[in-house]
């Protein structure tokens, strides 16, 4: 089985996981209720999606 050369650097390493990121991407505040949602979803807390169109209430 072959041997890596060298290991991968720090800074390779760090380089290369500054691409992982903490929050799911796509979250966007709600204009109605402010809760996170997910962008172009209905939001699930007050139903409505692009400021007037309710599909389903609570
Ligand atoms: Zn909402």
């Amino acid at each position: 089985m072959a041997v890596p050369f060298r290991r991968t650097s720090k800074a390779k390493k760090r380089k290369r996981r500054t691409h992982f990121k903490l929050q799911v991407p796509g979250m966007v505040e709600c204009p109605s209720c402010g809760e996170y949602k997910l962008s172009h979803r209905i939001c699930p807390e007050c139903g409505q999606y692009n400021g007037k169109e309710v599909v389903e209430s609570n």
